[in-house]
């Protein structure tokens, strides 16, 4: 550290040390320690700060002292559960919020016109919603593959997964918003009340103000799903079925799934998806994929309960009937609702044990175009994905409609009527993350050179032009709110949109 910035850290310390918050503040290195690394496990930046409080006022506390007194600038990122990969909720030189340390619980109420909802803290994670709402018979209707993440962390990006096609990403469910902005202004904000900061903070990535709650849409639970995986070997009947299948959306309940994924399955990356299907299965599968080499799955379910237990079979079998995968390789699971939903997280116990979890995670999350997904197979699938042989991980691959997004939100999507989701969810050793995300440069400037115009899910840039781009037509309204919301540019310095080159 060269004594200038040694000097800053001492002055903002000694500063931070004279706020009435300063009991809340820790400096130990335990603290900065966990505040300095993600899950992604590649950056890493020091703050000066955490800050541990239960009490929101607090975080209002330490944004209006860094917006109205501070004399040095002073960044601020809340951190949910930190399980971004490219440093995105942490802030170098600067303080970072603990939101989990809030403390405050979900509730579910019911009214005319909303009917069931919850309001449920920024800080908390999606598990614990799921619990607390199953105790009144109720759930929310849109979620992420893994529940271990915060309601702020998701609705900052968009918060997305196999209902995603039926309901809409998560940012598409909240009715209303307490936050902070980077002015220290506690608010609240909905469709009807500021709406200018509801819609910016919905996939905003962190930037405008911080969620402390957000009151979000209910349907009735379900008690089990039929869970169902077909494979297949043909790239364009693979689409075409998923894509026949969120078609079905706007059906009665009993004609439509509840869910749609898809997958693709190679021998490199055989471990992220083999255990899933009975080991007496193994040995044809893996005939299979050495066949063939690239392997499509469609992932489904259906969620059922005492009411269409007697039916559920039947309506899977009529919504399934045309589709054309392998014959003979459907696979059936029937699973509790909180078993399906929580799925990931034996994945994640079983990586735990074998000290597989805390590695590097270059990942890339891509949004693809329908029209051009086609192409991705051959140019990336198939020539960059097969030639490097290097991917393990999850690759998921599943269609979205865009009517079930708010173009008025901050998150950006293909502007196409549908459009896939497409991510290299790699794990790799400490040694060898750049070998990955060589690759994940490559699939980008194959995009680029042959003109598919693919956006970033949980983007990463490093430079203005980058993100200007990824913005396109909403750069101008992002930048105006910033301007607004946050003018002195203080929340979320990890995701490098306005300090790019700090
Ligand atoms: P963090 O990483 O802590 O924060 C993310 C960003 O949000 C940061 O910029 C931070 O400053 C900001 N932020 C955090 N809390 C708040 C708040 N209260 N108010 C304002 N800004 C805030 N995403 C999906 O959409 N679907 C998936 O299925 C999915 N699966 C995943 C599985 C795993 C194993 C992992 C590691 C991630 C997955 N993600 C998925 C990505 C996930 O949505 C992001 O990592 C997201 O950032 C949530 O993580 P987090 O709550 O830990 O937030």
């Amino acid at each position: 550290m060269s004594w200038q910035s040694k000097l800053l850290t001492d002055s903002r310390y000694h500063e931070l040390l004279s706020l009435p918050i300063a009991g809340k503040l820790c400096f130990d290195p335990e603290s900065i320690g966990n505040a300095s690394v993600d899950f992604g496990l590649i950056i890493r930046e020091i703050p000066v700060a955490v800050l541990y409080t239960s009490y929101p006022e607090d975080i209002a506390t330490l944004v209006a002292f860094a917006y109205n007194e501070s004399s040095i600038p002073l960044t601020i990122s809340a951190r949910g559960f930190g399980h971004s990969v490219r440093g995105q909720a942490m802030a170098r030189d600067g303080v970072v919020v603990n939101m989990t340390s809030l403390g405050n619980k979900s509730t579910v109420s019911w009214s005319q016109s909303l009917g069931h909802y919850a309001d449920v803290g920024g800080h908390q994670l999606w598990i614990d919603v799921l619990e607390e709402t199953l105790k009144h018979g109720v759930a929310p209707v849109s979620w992420t593959d893994y529940l271990y993440l915060t309601v702020g962390g998701t609705l900052s990006n968009a918060g997305i997964s196999g209902e995603t096609f039926r309901y809409g990403p998560q940012i598409s469910n909240v009715y209303e918003m307490d936050v902070i902005t980077g002015t220290g202004h506690f608010l609240t904000c909905s469709p009807h009340k500021n709406p200018d900061l509801f819609y910016s903070v919905l996939g905003g990535l962190g930037q405008f103000a911080i969620i402390i709650r957000a009151r979000i849409a209910l349907g009735p639970a379900p008690k089990r799903a039929k869970w169902v995986r077909m494979l297949y070997s043909n790239f364009s009947a693979f689409t075409m079925d998923q894509e026949q299948l969120i078609s079905r959306h706007g059906r009665k309940q009993h004609e439509a799934l509840d869910y749609v994924e898809g997958q693709l399955f190679m021998r490199q990356n055989l471990d992220s998806w083999i255990s899933f299907f009975p080991l007496s299965d193994h040995p044809r599968l893996m005939s299979l994929v050495t066949e063939h080499e690239l392997l499509y799955c469609i992932e489904v379910a259906k969620f059922y309960d005492e009411r269409t237990q007697s039916t559920v079979d039947k309506d899977l079998e009529m919504i399934l009937k045309d589709l054309s995968h392998v014959p003979e390789f459907m696979f059936e699971k029937d699973v509790g609702y909180v078993d399906f939903l929580n799925r990931v997280r034996a994945e994640e116990l079983a990586l735990r044990e074998q000290g597989l979890w805390n590695v590097p995670h270059p990942w890339l999350y891509l949004f693809v175009p329908k029209s051009r997904i086609a192409d991705f197979n051959t140019g990336v699938f198939k020539n960059i994905v097969l030639r490097n042989n290097i991917t393990t991980g999850l690759v998921p691959v599943y269609p979205m409609n865009n009517d079930k997004w708010d173009d008025r939100m901050s998150a950006v999507i293909p502007d196409e009527d549908v459009f896939y989701t497409v991510g290299f969810l790699h794990s790799s050793g400490f040694e060898d993350w750049q070998e990955f995300d060589l690759q994940n440069k490559e699939v980008l400037l194959f995009c680029e050179d042959n003109g598919i115009k693919v956006k970033q899910y949980l983007p990463h840039y490093s430079t203005e032009r980058e993100w200007m781009q990824h913005f396109g037509p909403k750069w101008r309204t992002f930048q105006e709110s910033k301007a607004q919301f946050d003018p002195k540019i203080l929340l979320s310095p990890g995701q490098r949109i306005f300090n790019h080159n700090k």
